[in-house]
């Protein structure tokens, strides 16, 4: 199953240049069945030619001496003994009767002409002629049948315009480069939402997969926590049924912070961020948050350190949407960590912009992972820090807050020493 997507790309590819090389070569035809089509009424011309020169010279040189009509017998013979074009015709009657004739044909390209005697020698010739390339002149032997006096051959050469077939065939040569145009587009936008949808379709079982971890451990551990709960030994010890149910308390904590962080994914997604904005001193919500994380900090030996330097830290802002991009800046810095978290963080206020710099001692991170990590749904690999348990909507659903906020996030990261996230928002004053 998965090998069909790259067999009918494959496919399709060979179909889009088999059709564009058909067609190429349905034009090559068509040109050289016009060229053939100009030959044949060429040579046509020709043979008219030949008899008009015959005509005319029995115009000129028989009938007119003759008081009776010749029948057509003794026309032949007179013509076979007598009919020679050499001093009988200028070069301004030849080029008049080759022209008619053409024209005729609706041949309206320029030509020159020549007509040599029996020794190859030219008798008469068009101005132009001695400046053509002879092979690619049409020749005809004027003589009459059995001709006694003359072996003449009259040679034509016609300047093919060649812009008139590719004029005349212009409106199927654009046609085809729509029609193949619109093709490869069309495959090229079909291949791309198929990937779109592969991708989509492997980030949602991702999803769905981090999802049931996240959901099951904390269920596993109350579920166990309530069986200890109702074990004989147990429901009389008072310490230890506050132990357990602590526990099953912390677990509920641990699951309603997951299915909020689902829930804000969800709201964003139908762009429903609504902000209750209010004047806040963010170093108050900023204290908050630390505090509420300060247990998890003790229990890994690390440290959050604040250096709250911002003069006038009043900022208009939703104060649950805010303290939540505080807390997931801090927890992502807790968890992308492989030794003793010592956790940073800095306010500082210039130009009427105020800075929140959150800093760690992390794994950080490469360029390539640091330019995606506020797509939705996006993990990086965290190589050997194992059990790092998040859905990839954090940072998404920070840089949309911040964004809501009329703010921007940055981040500088290096991997192996840590990472620094800036949220810049502007200040409100006192
Ligand atoms: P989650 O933490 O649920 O995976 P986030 O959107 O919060 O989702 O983070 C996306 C990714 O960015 C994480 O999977 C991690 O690879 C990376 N990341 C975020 N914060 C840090 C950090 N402080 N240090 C190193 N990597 C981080």
């Amino acid at each position: 199953m998965k090998k069909i997507f790259p067999i009918i790309v494959v496919l399709i590819t060979l179909s889009v240049v088999g059709i564009l090389f058909i067609q190429m070569s349905w034009i090559k035809n068509a040109f050289k069945l016009k060229h053939e089509e100009f030959q044949r009424e060429v040579e046509t011309s020709m043979k008219q030619t030949k008899e008009a020169i015959t005509n005319a010279f029995y115009v000129k040189f028989i009938s007119d001496s003759h008081t009776v009509i010749l029948d057509e017998a003794t026309k032949q013979f007179y013509l076979k003994n007598n009919f020679i074009v050499e001093g009988s015709f200028s070069k301004e009657e030849i080029h008049d009767i080759i022209e008619k004739i053409l024209r005729q044909n609706n041949i309206k390209d320029s030509f020159q002409f020549e007509v040599t005697n029996i020794f190859h020698n030219a008798v008469i010739q068009s101005d132009g002629f001695p400046n053509v390339d002879e092979r690619s002149a049409f020749g005809i032997d004027l003589a009459p049948e059995d001709a006694l006096r003359s072996h003449e051959w009259l040679f034509l050469s016609i300047s093919e315009d060649k812009s008139a077939i590719i004029r005349e065939m212009l409106w199927m040569i654009i046609a085809s480069v729509v029609f193949t145009s619109i093709i490869v587009l069309a495959f090229a936008v079909t291949v791309r939402t198929l990937f779109n949808q592969k991708k989509i379709s492997e980030i949602k079982s991702d999803f769905i997969n981090n999802m049931t971890h996240e959901l099951k451990t904390p269920l596993a551990t109350i579920s166990l926590a309530i069986d200890a709960l109702t074990n004989e030994k147990v429901i009389h010890d008072a310490d230890k049924i506050k132990i357990y149910s602590s526990m099953i308390k912390e677990e509920n904590k641990r699951m309603n912070k997951q299915v909020e962080k689902i829930l804000q994914a969800a709201r964003l997604e139908k762009e429903e961020i609504r902000l209750n904005l209010v004047k806040l001193d963010a170093h108050q919500v900023i204290n908050k948050v630390a505090d509420n994380l300060a247990l998890q900090v003790q229990e890994k030996n690390g440290t959050l350190t604040l250096h709250l330097k911002a003069p006038n830290p009043v900022i208009e802002a939703d104060e649950v949407h805010f303290s939540n991009i505080i807390f997931n800046l801090l927890d992502n810095a807790m968890k992308y960590s492989d030794k003793t978290p010592h956790i940073e963080v800095e306010t500082l206020s210039s130009g009427g912009v105020i800075s929140i710099k959150v800093k760690d001692n992390g794994i950080g991170m490469s360029k390539e992972t640091q330019s995606r990590i506020f797509e939705k749904f996006y993990r990086a690999h965290t190589g050997n820090i194992h059990n790092v348990k998040g859905f990839g909507l954090g940072l998404s659903y920070v840089k949309a807050i911040v964004e809501a906020h009329n703010g921007k996030i940055k981040v500088e990261s290096t991997p192996g020493k840590g990472s620094t996230f800036t949220i810049l928002l502007p200040a409100t004053g006192k």
